[in-house]
């Protein structure tokens, strides 16, 4: 009876097992990759014409342009260029056509585990930035840079690299920045993440109730958008409260800054979540009784927010302090620990540099996509050693932000590395973003 029953069991698990085996691969039978070097285009004070953010309630550009950091002759968007093209480069070799055996002969190198092949199909976000010189000769040379979507000469709406990027349905995005200024707390490259949910709407909760306090002493407190100068960072957290819900900026008595409007995002991007066809008719007066009023009123209703609060966003974002940053922080993490390996190797060591606290605020990149979101700052050109490594040592990088992504979907075993910065090595759990048979989060993001 028992011997039988044993049976049963077993023929119902390759019965119930084989296709569920079967689903799975081919939800991740491929796995497709962004790298997003940051910035590309030109700054110009003639925000109408060269701007980003357009919002289609004024029919203006809401922010000037963001060309990227630069210092003594080194431009941000040169360096994160010529890193992703190695990175994609480096996994070519993974395509359905690569010669894996290349990439295998890398991944040695970091760990003696078995390294089973898989394929990563690789976009970039951007070609090579406009010089600025060539950009005046071209009716709109930022265009290819936006990260929202923009109107051409008819004012039919582009789509700017947000939406390209969600486009292409990823499972990860690699955006890849370096800055000016290193923040106080400085110990070499950091990630950049946005907060979960519950974090956000406890802060809304409060400003509603007046009782406005900071809402935690912990380190993602404590990194609450490190960069912004002579603010606390109490008030850049309720800012990014009142911006992320609102779209509107916050006065210097937390009332709403009605005069400093940045737009509904979610809105300025081609994607699933977006409020219906002519929003802007209901949005464009800002009433109380509607989600496009002050905070003051705001109820998290409609689309993006029940987005914005499902558990597939609390995987990428977590879901309170405990869990804070979720997927996104922990492959930016690793990717990090992956680059520092990899410059190690070649004497870039020191017990000073490993990944730091990371920046939390709301950006806009990780904030509009559905796939995991790896955002590194790789250095800061006001520190001798990131000029160094930022300028000698693209290959290094790129090797570590490939061998990182390969991890990232594979694992890797026990990884050749200092303690301090050795990687983890495990690979996210992709199937817990499975919705139903085929589909995935990451395939929701656009039909
Ligand atoms: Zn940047």
């Amino acid at each position: 009876m028992r011997n039988r029953l044993q049976f049963i069991i077993l023929i119902a698990f390759i019965i119930i097992g084989f296709p569920l085996s079967h689903v799975q691969k081919d939800c991740f039978s491929a796995y497709r990759v962004v790298i997003d070097p940051g910035h590309g285009g030109i700054f110009h004070k003639n925000k109408d014409k060269y701007g980003d953010r357009y919002d289609v309630i004024s029919k203006k550009y809401l922010s000037y342009f963001a060309e990227g950091a630069h210092y003594k002759g080194l431009y941000e968007h040169k360096i994160v260029y010529s890193i992703a093209k190695k990175v994609e480069k480096l996994l070519s070799h993974c395509s359905e056509s690569g010669d894996f055996s290349k990439f295998k002969k890398i991944l040695n190198k970091y760990s003696k585990s078995d390294h089973k092949k898989i394929i990563i199909e690789t976009k970039m976000s951007r070609k090579a930035s406009v010089e600025r010189a060539a950009a005046k000769k071209i009716s709109d040379p930022n265009g290819p840079y936006r990260l929202y979507d923009f109107p051409d000469k008819k004012g039919e709406l582009l789509k700017g690299r947000i939406s390209k990027i969600n486009q292409f349905k990823p499972h990860l995005v690699v955006s890849i920045h370096c800055a000016k200024t290193a923040p106080p707390d400085y110990v070499g490259m950091n990630a950049v993440v946005v907060p979960p949910y519950n974090v956000l709407k406890n802060g809304l909760d409060n400003l509603k109730k007046g009782n406005i306090v900071s809402p935690s002493s912990s380190w993602s407190m404590n990194s609450w958008f490190r960069g912004r100068r002579g603010m606390s960072r109490k008030r850049a957290f309720y800012e990014d409260v009142v911006l992320y819900f609102t779209g509107f900026g916050l006065q210097r008595n937390y009332k709403t800054d009605r005069d400093n409007f940045r737009g509904y995002r979610y809105n300025m991007v081609h994607w699933n979540y977006a409020d219906k066809e002519n929003w802007f008719k209901k949005a464009k007066e800002h009433k109380k009784n509607t989600r496009y009023g002050e905070y003051k009123y705001f109820k998290p209703e409609g689309k993006i927010w029940a987005r914005e609060s499902s558990k597939y966003e609390g995987y990428r974002r977590g879901t309170g302090f405990n869990d804070f940053g979720g997927d996104n922080y922990y492959a930016s993490n690793e990717i990090l620990k992956y680059i520092f390996t990899s410059l190690s190797k070649k004497g870039y060591k020191s017990k000073k540099k490993y990944a730091g606290k990371p920046f939390v605020s709301v950006w806009s990149v990780p904030l509009l996509v559905n796939a995991i979101s790896a955002y590194i700052e790789i250095g800061y050109f006001d520190r001798k050693w990131d000029r160094k490594v930022m300028t000698r040592r693209h290959d290094e990088i790129a090797e570590g932000i490939a061998v990182g992504i390969y991890s990232l979907f594979a694992g890797m075993k026990d990884v050749k590395s200092p303690e301090y910065i050795k990687p983890k090595g495990k690979s996210i759990d992709f199937e817990k973003y499975q919705i139903g048979k085929d589909k995935t989060y990451f395939d929701l993001v656009v039909n």
